[in-house]
């Protein structure tokens, strides 16, 4: 059997919802189709589900884009979305408290919030299947191909014009079509996410940098107002799997960091960090979201990069813009100048006496730099300690 529609996006995350409720929202003349191999609306949710408030970035990144990240989160934030209110920020450095900044975000239902989304899309008239599986894709007579298959076990062909891979990294339409080169290994991260109790302030989030436990990444306690938390650890693919596994490090941060599971499933998910990829798309196949490499190398945000990502493209096929060079202007300048901090503080993420150094040698260097890095600061004068950064590192790392 062959289905037909206009526009087949792949995924119902953040991304995908977003971008069909994008469309049917603007009046977009064509049927849109959304399908999820999920069987049930964004369940499980492998996340950290921290969302930043309406000023967090304003002073730190530029206003254009600033102005998208406003929208996506106007559309789509509502008030039961949020769980609790964050004021805080404490950085913890190999088991020390380095440090306490302000840092107003939120932590959300995300699963209610794509829900809502969802709902959106659906009212506006999106073909929404849950349950579906893309399996492969083609190019077909100008158009494009996918086999999919049910949750029951049938199989079907879904017809498109144009086709959107919003089903995170690796993408099966980046797979199937070969857009792409791909991240390398050290781009991506291995990341954890459960549920945890332990004495941790509700309204401080809590960052872990922690070579020991979270080898090239970090660990996060983002609490949730009733005493639990989200917690995760973050592992560099490319070592995630050398001296145990992710699951082995999750369980040395619970234990070391005092911490409590009430949930006895920890769940795991491949994270891009490694910036945008070298294409976004080819012909009327689009990448978006972690299938394009939104998320924010310094940080691993990724859901609010990926509304962005899928915001510009809706903009792109609604006004006739080039996605790519839409990309190119608004979001790869923030997005080269993360992965070039990430880059620079690698050693330091890998190697804990290098990161012990690193603290000793200066402190407030290094506060300023984690925090100025995690509000993705597009400021020169966070470039230039960056810079000088570089070369401390590289000195502390010929000392350790
Ligand atoms: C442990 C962890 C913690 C995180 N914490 C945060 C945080 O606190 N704040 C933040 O902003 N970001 C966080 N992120 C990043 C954020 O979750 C992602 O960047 C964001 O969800 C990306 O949205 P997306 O729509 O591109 O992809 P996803 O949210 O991954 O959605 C992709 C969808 O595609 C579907 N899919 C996949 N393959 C197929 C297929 N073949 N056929 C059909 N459907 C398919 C999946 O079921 C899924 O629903 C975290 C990520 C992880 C792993």
């Amino acid at each position: 059997m062959v289905v037909k529609t206009d526009v087949l996006i792949i995924g119902g995350g953040p991304a995908g919802s977003y971008l069909a409720r994008y469309l049917v929202r603007n009046g977009f003349n064509g049927d849109v189709m959304l399908i999820d191999k999920k069987s049930v609306i964004y369940a499980p949710v492998i996340c950290g589900e921290l969302l930043p408030s309406e000023d967090l970035l304003k002073p730190w990144i530029n206003r254009d884009l600033y102005d998208v990240l406003l929208t996506t989160l106007r559309e789509t934030l509502r008030k039961e979305f949020i769980v609790n209110e964050i004021g805080w920020l404490r950085l913890v450095i190999n088991g020390r408290d380095i440090a306490r900044m302000p840092f107003r975000t939120y932590v959300i239902d995300k699963s209610a919030m794509i829900r809502g989304i969802i709902e959106d899309a659906i009212n506006g008239g999106a073909n929404v299947r849950f349950g579906i599986t893309a399996v492969k894709c083609a190019t077909k007579n100008g158009g494009y191909e996918c086999l999919v298959h049910d949750k029951d076990g049938g199989e079907c062909v879904i017809s498109a014009k144009t086709l959107i891979g919003a089903d995170a990294y690796p993408s099966i339409v980046d797979l199937s079509l070969g857009i792409t080169r791909g991240f390398r290994a050290e781009d991506l991260i291995i990341a954890t996410s459960a549920r945890a109790r332990g004495r941790y302030v509700d309204d401080e989030a809590v960052i872990v940098m922690d070579p020991g436990v979270a080898p090239g990444g970090f660990a996060w306690i983002f609490p949730r107002g009733d005493g639990s938390h989200n917690i995760g650890v973050g592992v560099r693919n490319n070592i995630a799997w050398r001296g145990g596994n992710p699951i082995d490090y999750h369980a040395l941060f619970v234990s070391k960091y005092g911490l409590e599971s009430t949930q006895r499933s920890v769940l795991m998910k491949t994270l891009p960090v490694g910036g945008l990829l070298n294409k976004y798309g080819a012909g009327n196949a689009y990448l978006i979201g972690d299938a394009v490499g939104s998320v924010i190398p310094t940080n691993g945000a990724g859901i609010n990069p990926a509304m962005i990502t899928a915001h510009l493209l809706g903009e792109s096929m609604m006004l006739g813009y080039d996605y790519s060079s839409l990309m190119n202007r608004l979001f790869k300048p923030l997005m080269d100048r993360m992965v070039m901090f990430r880059r620079i503080g690698d050693p330091l993420l890998m190697n804990r006496d290098a990161m012990e150094l690193a603290v000793k040698v200066s402190r407030s260097y290094m506060t300023s730099s984690i925090y100025e890095a995690t509000l993705s600061s597009m400021r020169m004068s966070t470039l230039i300690k960056f810079l000088i950064g570089d070369l401390l590192i590289k000195f502390i790392s010929k000392l350790s």
